[in-house]
């Protein structure tokens, strides 16, 4: 899959998505990402991209134009108009489900908001739907992109080893994870589970769905109900 993020930063995004497992699944080729500078589709000679929002308060409004401009170039470059996501404290909270479904499509395109937002009316024109990653308000749309970029990314076929890295993961396996331990066997006087070390498969798993169950009761009862419900 393709995913484009148009962003005032760019920077900001490469040094994440660049790096890591998504970083190597670009390079192997299993993942296709660009950051798109905004700011290099303004018209304007002191390459301005905002301004006051009419009607008065703080802050400054990102402009319809040199949006618009990036994603005419995007749509160009692809040629195809890509599903289109604005990252926004109004949008739909993210999940699990959200990640799947965008990792099935062949491009995506996050747009960054800064300072006040971005002018309605662009937004109108492009936008298929408004993600939020959370009820708090961050100073720009960089890091829910990139926490976007990275959910989907995983989900996408190639980026992770194997399937079960994250089928049996907390969230998309409808319970949260059962605890994992590494070497040493003791630590600070410690040890390691005692089923964990017998190298009995069928026990083990017994284990771990157990300690899902219990972590999600105490956690997250309202996913315990869910997945109870699912599975009855
Ligand atoms: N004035 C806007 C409002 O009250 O809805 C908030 C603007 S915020 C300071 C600047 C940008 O950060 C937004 O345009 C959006 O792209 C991004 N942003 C902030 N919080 C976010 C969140 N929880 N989820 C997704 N994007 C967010």
């Amino acid at each position: 899959m393709h995913i484009e993020i148009a962003t005032l930063f760019p920077e900001m995004c490469e040094a994440v998505l660049g790096e890591s497992i998504v970083g190597r699944a670009r390079k192997a080729g299993k993942l296709s990402l660009h950051c798109r500078q905004i700011r290099e589709y303004t018209q304007d000679k002191h390459r301005r991209v905002d301004d006051t929002p009419y009607g008065g308060g703080m802050g400054m409004v990102m402009q319809c134009e040199p949006i618009y401009n990036c994603y005419k170039a995007i749509c160009e470059d692809l040629g195809e108009k890509p599903h289109t996501i604005y990252m926004s404290p109004k949008g739909t909270v993210f999940d699990q489900k959200k990640a799947i479904e965008l990792s099935k499509m062949d491009n995506i395109l996050i747009l960054c908001g800064h300072y006040e937002g971005v002018d309605q009316r662009v937004l109108d024109k492009i936008v298929d739907e408004e993600i939020s990653i959370g009820d708090y308000v961050l100073t720009g749309g960089e890091i829910p992109a990139m926490v976007v970029a990275d959910a989907v990314a995983r989900m996408c076929e190639g980026v992770l080893s194997d399937e079960v890295c994250f089928t049996d993961e907390s969230i998309y396996s409808g319970l949260l994870e059962y605890p994992q331990y590494t070497r040493p066997e003791v630590w600070e006087g410690e040890s390691v589970p005692p089923v964990l070390l017998t190298g009995h498969h069928k026990n083990i798993e017994t284990w771990r769905h157990e300690q899902s169950l219990r972590i999600t009761a105490e956690r997250r009862p309202d996913l315990l109900a869910k997945y109870n419900a699912q599975n009855d």
